[in-house]
């Protein structure tokens, strides 16, 4: 067990402990996310799987307050997610405050979503500046470093026109580290890119994984999920159908819907 699971280890995180309790979450009548119940401790990283559909990307809108959950809740470390109690019910926070809470929530897109008008290094910076107000040299200084991270130290004055799938998404990826969120979210990150640059995103991610931030990513690379999930959870039809370590899930699932999904991706 590496210090990061194992949770006696006097290194072992402490912060980033997500809890989704009980949530629903309809559109009109579609109702597509029937009572989603989802632990993930600090520093694990949880990968969901399911066909596409079964409500994974509202789950993940909903742990980021994207989508306001019709009941249920997230709560990450002590702070429910866009919420405060009073009384015996849940109030919306202020969309101010739910702004500030997001920082502490990273979230990686399909496609990316950088700021077009905006440099890498101006895309970077704008979270921690603009919404964190910290010190813009300071945050100038840190994105660097975390261009450098994600192998785009020579990038920082580019325009995502400019750069490729592969790169854009490693900038969105230093972009999202940079409020230093405790979760961080991925919603099919590889899933818009040409299949030679699916490679460079996954290394920046798996390298994430080893560093302590609690990550839930939904992928559809399923030998990339054995290979560093500490959970991997099967969702179907806006339930979680079932979840496990990946041996559990990928290897010798005992759900059928689980299995023909499996079939369907590998
Ligand atoms: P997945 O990410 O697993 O493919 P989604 O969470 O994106 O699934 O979508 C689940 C279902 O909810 C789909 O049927 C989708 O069309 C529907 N849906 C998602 N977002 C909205 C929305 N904003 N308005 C209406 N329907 C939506
Ligand atoms: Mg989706």
């Amino acid at each position: 067990m590496t210090t990061l699971t194992d949770r006696t280890h006097p290194d072992a995180p402490t912060t980033g402990h997500l809890q989704v309790h009980n949530v629903h979450k309809s559109f009109g009548t579609l109702e597509v996310l029937r009572g989603v119940d989802l632990e993930v401790r600090p520093g694990e990283v949880t990968v969901i799987l399911g066909p596409s559909g079964s409500g994974k990307s509202t789950l993940l809108r909903v742990i980021n307050h994207l989508e306001r959950a019709d009941s249920g809740f997230v709560v990450v470390d002590d702070d429910l997610v866009g919420y405060r109690h009073k009384g015996n019910t849940l109030r919306e926070l202020p969309e101010r405050e739910i702004l500030k809470q997001r920082t502490n929530i990273g979230f990686v897109f399909q496609n990316f979503n950088l700021f077009p008008h905006l440099t890498a290094l101006e895309n970077i910076i704008e979270a921690p500046v603009a919404a964190q107000k910290r010190d813009k040299n300071e945050a100038i200084r840190e994105a660097r470093q975390l261009l450098k991270k994600v192998g785009l130290e020579d990038k920082a004055d580019v325009y995502p026109r400019q750069l490729s799938g592969g790169q854009q998404q490693r900038v969105a990826i230093a972009r999202a580290l940079a409020t230093n969120p405790k979760v961080l979210l991925f919603d099919e990150p590889t899933s818009a890119l040409d299949p030679e640059l699916v490679g460079e995103v996954l290394r920046v991610i798996k390298e994430l994984a080893h560093s302590g931030t609690t990550l839930v990513i939904v992928t559809h690379e399923i030998g990339f999920a054995k290979e560093i999930a500490d959970t991997v959870v099967f969702m179907d039809q806006g339930v979680i159908v079932e979840q496990g370590t990946p041996t559990q899930v990928i290897d010798q699932p005992e759900q059928q819907r689980t299995r023909a999904f499996l079939e369907s991706v590998l």
